[in-house]
C-alpha cells in the first residue's frame, strides 16, 4: 500500500511542477484565472495587471453580467428619481453624482462566451471575462479547472472569489412559486423592484440585519406613493440587534418604523401557506401575517461548494476556506471576499462579508499572485457602512458584535453611555463590563455613563443619537469601532483598532472623533 501511495504522491509532484511549464503557451492555458465575477476579482484584476502589466486575465463568473457593486441594490437604486436611471442599473452617489453599479477601472475587460474562448489558440495580454459559465471543478495538482460544460481549462495562478450564497428558511417551502425569494443580484434588484412598482403590494422581509434592514427601509420609501406596505419579522430585540448594542438596536427599530416599515422584533415563523396569489405566515406568537411577496434576508453562508470539492481546507466555525495572511489556500491557489476565512494579524482569524474587504481583500491577494517574492499580508483593515434612513448613516471599522462589551461616547448628555454587554463574554460579564463603566462616571466630567434604556428612547427624540462613537471591546481591546453620522473618520478608527482599552485615556482616544464638537 505505501508503494502505491508513494507513486501517487510522486506523480502528484511531478505534475504540480511540470503543469504550469508545460501549459505556458497551450492552448486553453491563462496564467490567471478569477472563479467569480465579482467584487473581490475586480479588484484582483487591477492589482495583478498593475504588477504584470501585460498579464493574460481569464474571469470566469456564472451571472449574465460582469463584475458590479451590490450595495445600491439594497439603498441608492430606490431612491432614484428618473425610471430611466434605474433601467440603466444607475444610481445617485450620497454626493449627488450619477453612477452607474457595473465596476469600470482603467482595465478594458473584453466580454466572450463560449464559443469565442474556444477560438482562443494562446492566451494574450488583456482581461477577459467569460459569463454564464460556473466552474464545476477544481484540480489542484493539475492546475486545471473544468467548466459547466466540461470545457477544461489551465492555469498558473487561480483566484477564488465565489462570494455567498443567500440563506433560505425551511419553514417557507411551500408557500408558494415564486412568492418567497432571497435578494442578492441584479436579477433580484430587477424583479422585486418591478413588483413593487403596483400600487398596494405587501412586502414582508425576513430578517433584521443589514440586508434586511436596509431593504425594509429602501422598499417602504420607494413604495410610498403607490401604497406599499413593508413589514420587517425578525427574531432579536431590534434592527441590526446582532451588531450594534441593545439600545442603539432599539432606537434604530424606531427609525426604520419612522420610514414606514412595520417592526416586528422577536418574532419567528411557525408556518407558511399560499393562500390565493398571496403567502400567509403565521408567527409562533399567533399572529397571521399576509404577503404578495417575502424577501428573506437572514443572511448568507460563504459558497465553498469548488473549494469543497477540490479538499480545500474548510473553516468549520465561521465558513468559509481557510487561507493564510497572504491569502493563500495553496500553492497558486488564492482566495478573496466573502467566502475566504483569513487570518487578520490584528484581530485573528475572520470572515468578512463587506464590499471594502472584498476590494481589499482582492488587491492583496492580486498583489501575490503576480509577484513570486511579495508575499503581502492582508493587514488594512477593511471599513463598511450604512445608511438606515434620513437620521441614520454609519462607517465601521473591526468587530462588531453585540455579544461584546461597547463603550458609547455621544454629543449629548449623558456622553458616555455605558456598555451594553447583553451577554456573557469570555472576557468578562455583564457585571464586569458595568463596573468598568461606573470606573468611567467618577473619572471625567462629562461622563454620566448612564446606560440608556431602550424604554427612554422616543421617537421624536431625533437628537439623542445624532452623532456618537462606539467602541467594541474583547480581552481588554478595542476589536470595532462604530461611527455613527460621523463619517471620514475610519483612518483614526484604523489607528486605534487593537490597542488596549484605557478607561483613564479614553477622552485622548476619541479626540479625532470630534464628538463633542458641532
Ligand atoms: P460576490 O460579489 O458575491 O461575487 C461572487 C461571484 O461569483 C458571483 O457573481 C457568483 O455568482 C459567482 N460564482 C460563484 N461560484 C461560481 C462558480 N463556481 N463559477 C463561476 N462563478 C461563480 N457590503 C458592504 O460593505 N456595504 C454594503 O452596503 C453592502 N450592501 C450590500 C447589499 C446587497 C443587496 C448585498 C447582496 C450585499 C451587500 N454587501 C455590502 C456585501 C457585499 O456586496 C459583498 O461583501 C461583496 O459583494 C463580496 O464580494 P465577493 O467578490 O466576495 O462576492
Ligand atoms: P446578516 O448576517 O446581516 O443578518 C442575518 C439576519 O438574519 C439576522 O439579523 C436575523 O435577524 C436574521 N435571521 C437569522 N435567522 C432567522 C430566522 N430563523 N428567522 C428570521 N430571521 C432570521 O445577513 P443579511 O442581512 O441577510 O445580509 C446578507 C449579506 O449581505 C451579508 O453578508 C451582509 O453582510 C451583506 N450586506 C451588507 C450590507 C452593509 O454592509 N451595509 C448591506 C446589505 C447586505
Ligand atoms: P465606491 O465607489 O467604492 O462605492 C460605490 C457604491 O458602493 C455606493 O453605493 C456605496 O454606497 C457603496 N459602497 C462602497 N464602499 C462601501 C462600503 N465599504 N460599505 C458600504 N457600501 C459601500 O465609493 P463611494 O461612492 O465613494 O461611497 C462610499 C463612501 O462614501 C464610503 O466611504 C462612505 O462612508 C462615504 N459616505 C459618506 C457620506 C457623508 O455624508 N459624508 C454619506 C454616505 C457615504
Amino acid at each position: 500500500v505505501e508503494e502505491v501511495v508513494e507513486e501517487e504522491e510522486e506523480k502528484e509532484t511531478a505534475a504540480a511542477a511540470a503543469a504550469p511549464v508545460a501549459a505556458k503557451h497551450e492552448k486553453d492555458y491563462y496564467p490567471y484565472i478569477l472563479i467569480g465575477a465579482g467584487t473581490a476579482s475586480f479588484a484582483a484584476m487591477e492589482a495583478i495587471r498593475e504588477k504584470d502589466p501585460s498579464a493574460a486575465i481569464l474571469i470566469i463568473g456564472n451571472e449574465d453580467i460582469g463584475p458590479y457593486m451590490r450595495p445600491p441594490l439594497s439603498k441608492e437604486m430606490w431612491f432614484n428619481k428618473e425610471d430611466e436611471t434605474t433601467k440603466n442599473l444607475s444610481f445617485k452617489d450620497w454626493q449627488g453624482k450619477e453612477r452607474n453599479i457595473v465596476l469600470h477601472g482603467k482595465e478594458t475587460i473584453q466580454s466572450i462566451d463560449q464559443e469565442a474562448l474556444n477560438k482562443i489558440e494562446s492566451a494574450e495580454s488583456g482581461v477577459k471575462l467569460l459569463t454564464g459559465a460556473t466552474v464545476e471543478d477544481l484540480n489542484i495538482t493539475e492546475q486545471s479547472l473544468t467548466l459547466n460544460n466540461g470545457k477544461v481549462l489551465k492555469y498558473g495562478k487561480v483566484l477564488l472569489a465565489t462570494g455567498g450564497i443567500p440563506k433560505t428558511l425551511p419553514v417557507l417551502k411551500g408557500a408558494g412559486e415564486g412568492k418567497v425569494t432571497t435578494f442578492r443580484s441584479v436579477e433580484d434588484f430587477k424583479k422585486l423592484h418591478s413588483l413593487v412598482k403596483s400600487a398596494d403590494k405587501k412586502i414582508v422581509i425576513v430578517g433584521g440585519g443589514f440586508l434586511g434592514s436596509e431593504l425594509a427601509v429602501a422598499v417602504s420609501h420607494f413604495g410610498k406613493e403607490k401604497n406599499v406596505k413593508v413589514t420587517q419579522i425578525f427574531p432579536e430585540d431590534g434592527n441590526m440587534g446582532l451588531v450594534f448594542p441593545s439600545y442603539l438596536s432599539k432606537w434604530t427599530t424606531s427609525q426604520v418604523e419612522q420610514e414606514g416599515v412595520s417592526v416586528k422584533p422577536n418574532s419567528r415563523i411557525a408556518s407558511s401557506k399560499a393562500v390565493g396569489e398571496q403567502v400567509e405566515l403565521t408567527l409562533e406568537s399567533g399572529e397571521k401575517v399576509l404577503a404578495d411577496h417575502v424577501v428573506v434576508a437572514v443572511g448568507i453562508e460563504a459558497n465553498v461548494e469548488l473549494a469543497k470539492k477540490a479538499g480545500l481546507e474548510l473553516d468549520e466555525h465561521r465558513g468559509g476556506v481557510v487561507v493564510n495572511a497572504e491569502l493563500q489556500a495553496r500553492r497558486n491557489v488564492y482566495c478573496a471576499g466573502d467566502m475566504t476565512s483569513f487570518h487578520d494579524v490584528t484581530l485573528g482569524r475572520r470572515r468578512v462579508e463587506h464590499y471594502d474587504n472584498a476590494i481589499l481583500g482582492g488587491r492583496v491577494a492580486g498583489q501575490n499572485m503576480a509577484s513570486d517574492t511579495l508575499h503581502k499580508p492582508y493587514k488594512h483593515q477593511s471599513m463598511f457602512w450604512s445608511d438606515l434612513g434620513p437620521h441614520i448613516g454609519y462607517e465601521a471599522v473591526g468587530i462588531l458584535d453585540s455579544k461584546l462589551s461597547t463603550v458609547s461616547i455621544w454629543t449629548k448628555k449623558p456622553t458616555v453611555a455605558a456598555a451594553d454587554a447583553a451577554a456573557a463574554t469570555e472576557e468578562g460579564t455583564k457585571e464586569e463590563s458595568a463596573a468598568a463603566d461606573k470606573k468611567d462616571e467618577g473619572k471625567r466630567e462629562r461622563a454620566t455613563a448612564t446606560p440608556l434604556p431602550a424604554e427612554a428612547v422616543k421617537v421624536e427624540d431625533k437628537e439623542k443619537y445624532n452623532k456618537g462613537l462606539v467602541l467594541y471591546l474583547k480581552d481588554k481591546k478595542i476589536v470595532g469601532l462604530l461611527m455613527w453620522n460621523n463619517f471620514g473618520k475610519v483612518e483614526d478608527a484604523r489607528k486605534i483598532l487593537g490597542q488596549v482599552y484605557d478607561t483613564e485615556k479614553v477622552e485622548a482616544l476619541v479626540k479625532p472623533f470630534g464628538i463633542h464638537e458641532e
